[in-house]
């Protein structure tokens, strides 16, 4: 039934989850737009009669944010506003068998490799010429860069896996083509991401490469910073700290979700590391980059999780003081090893302890930001907002980390330029400053 009024067709993406998804959804957009159909990409409007949702499956709450996304859609086509609803993704490739029946509005379901048959429905064809060419919907001047696929890692908690696969390297010339085609449109920070980006290069080249990567994303003229997300600890490849220290370009950043501070839990995790090695490892990068700010990511409530293994996890906090750190309670994900731990820790346990680590980390990043009053720092500015420009360090990844807020009535910034910033006073979690 073709939407009453409506002339051509218009595509809307809608995109859930991580950025290496947010990837995957700019690919596609930058596929069918170049096959010449009428493409947007989280657009407001409701002038597109076909959606796309690009979902998300990783843990119980991402999975019902895709779900209610799905039910918003197919209500929308069965009031009519929408003629076509598809769905791509993790949540799709994990689920689609069961979701077929139950949601079924959806006019086609695709898995996270099937970008080829997704476009297939639109009578469009794969592009090979395009490849390296991506249109991006982050802010003009960063842009993420997926460096591979999918993970070889065992965690026990994990799905990722299940729905992305074995972990699949981009060729470094391929991701250098891709990096100078996105400087050329006016990118000036990279974020490298991947499942595991330290896995780099092991299954195409026999060896990890990461290394000789970053120091050739290093050498594109134009690129003011490049950024590492999803270093693993076990096997962690110690001759990219020399890179990143040699080279002013690569933020002094890392991010390494490390999960637990427990070694009774890591093991139970299969995470094939343990407290002590991580402290070392720590102290290591801390050492090669005395000036770093590592980011990591923990799990609150794994299966097995005792109140000793919690203390631990609050001890190992309060000694690595990371500069920036998230928490997850653990999600009881089928088809994981940990699923047939059976789901130990109560919900509200899993978010007490949840809350504890976060009050440890807003003390400790409270500090750190009081250390830099006083202080000048390159700020790239990311937008204008409420009356002030907003930016960020090169230790503050976007949408994760803190921001720098500056007044717009007293300070004349550009969006997408580096500024000198002292910084006037300070927050848990942000910074705000004026012009050096
Ligand atoms: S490294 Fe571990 S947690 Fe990360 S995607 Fe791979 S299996 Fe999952």
């Amino acid at each position: 039934m073709k939407t009453k009024g409506k002339k051509k067709d218009k595509v809307n993406i809608v995109t859930l989850g991580c950025a290496k998804n947010l990837v995957d959804s700019e690919v596609l957009l930058t596929q069918l737009r170049g096959n010449k159909i009428n493409t947007t990409h989280e657009s407001a409007g409701d002038d597109s009669n076909i959606v796309i949702i690009n979902t998300c499956g990783f843990i119980e709450s991402a999975k019902q944010e895709s779900i209610d996304t799905i039910l918003q859609y197919a209500e929308a086509k069965a009031e009519g506003k929408v003629d076509r609803l598809y769905v791509t993704g993790c949540l799709s490739q994990r689920y689609r068998d069961d979701l077929k029946t139950e949601l079924p509005g959806v006019d086609a379901w695709f898995g996270t490799m099937e970008l080829p048959l997704l476009l297939k429905k639109f009578n469009a064809n794969y592009k090979h010429e395009l490849l390296g060419e991506r249109i991006t919907t982050t802010a003009k001047h960063y842009a993420y860069l997926k460096i591979a696929e999918g993970c070889d890692r065992p965690c026990s908690f994990c799905a990722i896996p299940l729905m992305r696969g074995k972990h699949v390297s981009k060729p470094i010339e391929e991701l250098v083509r891709e990096t100078e085609s996105l400087v050329r449109n006016g990118t000036r920070e990279v974020l490298l991401i991947a499942q595991d980006s330290t896995y780099y290069g092991l299954d195409i080249y026999g060896k990890r490469k990461l290394a000789e990567l970053l120091d050739r994303l290093a050498d594109i003229e134009g690129l003011e910073w490049l950024r590492l997300h999803y270093a693993f600890p076990t096997g962690f490849p110690e001759d990219i700290l020399d890179v990143m220290a040699n080279r002013p370009n690569i933020c002094k950043y890392l991010d390494i979700p490390l999960q637990h501070g427990s070694s009774r839990m890591l093991e139970i995790m299969r995470r094939g590391t343990t407290r002590e090695k991580t402290e070392s490892l720590l102290g290591r990068i801390r050492n090669k980059i005395p000036d770093i700010a590592i980011r990591t990511t923990l799990i609150a409530g794994h299966p097995g999780e005792t109140e000793e293994d919690f203390r631990e996890m609050i001890d190992f906090v309060e000694q690595s003081r990371f500069e920036r750190l998230g928490i997850f309670t653990y999600s009881h994900e089928e088809n994981t090893h940990s699923y047939t731990l059976g789901d130990t820790v109560p919900e509200e346990l899993k978010e007490e302890r949840a809350n504890l680590v976060m009050e440890l980390q807003e003390s400790i990043s409270e500090d750190m930001n009081n250390d830099k009053v006083g202080k000048t720092y390159k700020v790239l500015i990311d937008r204008l907002e409420s009356g002030n420009f907003i930016g960020r360090t090169e230790h503050d990844s976007p949408e994760v980390d803190n921001e720098v807020i500056i007044d717009a009535n007293s300070n004349h910034l550009r969006i997408g330029n580096f500024s000198n910033i002292k910084i006037t006073h300070s927050t848990a979690f942000d910074l705000y400053g004026r012009t050096a």
